[in-house]
């Protein structure tokens, strides 16, 4: 099967779904999500100029990305993926965006990389608005607490990131997910992906995170 670059057909369907609700292509951030994907498509994705990524695991984006980032000096990388604690120094490294804060034992580590190495990436909490027992994140219940508590150790947080079920309505957790956002003067909203990121700029998505619908079908890991 040929392999077509899609950035910008999505592209123009994030600028379509933006101005129907009257915000700006701007006002959205495509992230290309490129976990397990042939390093050959993401390569092409970054000739056509793209250079706004995301990963799901630390191990696979440490052994693809600081070789991309010989390349290219602008990209811009995000963990959307669960984090484990251990692996909190190697995310900062590495990441310009952690979209997977989801716990106080997390919120504790990173404000001391913070403080330790005087950086933090940008931070969203993700938030388990479908309540699923095997789903991180963050109860919406809880949310408020939590969020005030990153605040109280000094964490910026950027937004709130959610994803929902998959077997219901996206849009009634993307409603959720930026009701809770408002309540705590968050603006970024991470949510959306490649079968319902038009439902989530509706909903005032700002970070939407595309897979397959840019790249194809994921092929299994090697
Ligand atoms: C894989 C993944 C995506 C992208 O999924 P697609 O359906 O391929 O667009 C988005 N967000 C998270 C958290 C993911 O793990």
């Amino acid at each position: 099967m040929e392999f077509k670059v899609g950035i910008q057909d999505i592209s123009d369907r994030i600028a379509a779904a933006a101005s129907k609700v009257g915000r700006s292509r701007e006002s959205v951030k495509l992230i290309a999500v490129s976990k397990v994907q042939p390093n050959a498509r993401v390569a092409a994705v970054l000739q056509e100029g793209h250079r706004c990524f995301g990963e799901n695991r630390v191990q696979e984006a440490a052994g693809k990305w600081p070789e991309f980032r010989e390349g290219f000096d602008d990209i811009d990388l995000h963990l959307i993926g669960p984090l484990q604690t251990n692996k909190a120094r190697q995310a900062f490294d590495l990441f310009q965006s952690i979209h997977s804060l989801d716990r106080p034992k997390l919120a504790k580590t990173f404000a001391r990389l913070a403080q330790e190495t005087g950086y933090c990436p940008e931070l969203f909490v993700q938030v388990n608005t479908g309540e699923e027992a095997q789903k991180a994140g963050i109860l919406p219940s809880e949310a408020d607490a939590f969020i005030k508590d990153c605040k109280a150790l000094d964490l910026s947080i950027t937004g709130l990131m959610c994803i929902p079920p998959v077997d219901e309505e996206p849009s009634l957790h993307f409603a959720l997910l930026s009701k809770i956002a408002k309540r705590n003067g968050l603006d970024g909203l991470s949510m959306g992906m490649s079968s319902d990121f038009e439902k989530a700029i509706r909903l005032g998505a700002t970070h939407v995170r595309v897979g397959s619908a840019i790249f194809g079908a994921r092929v299994a890991a090697p």
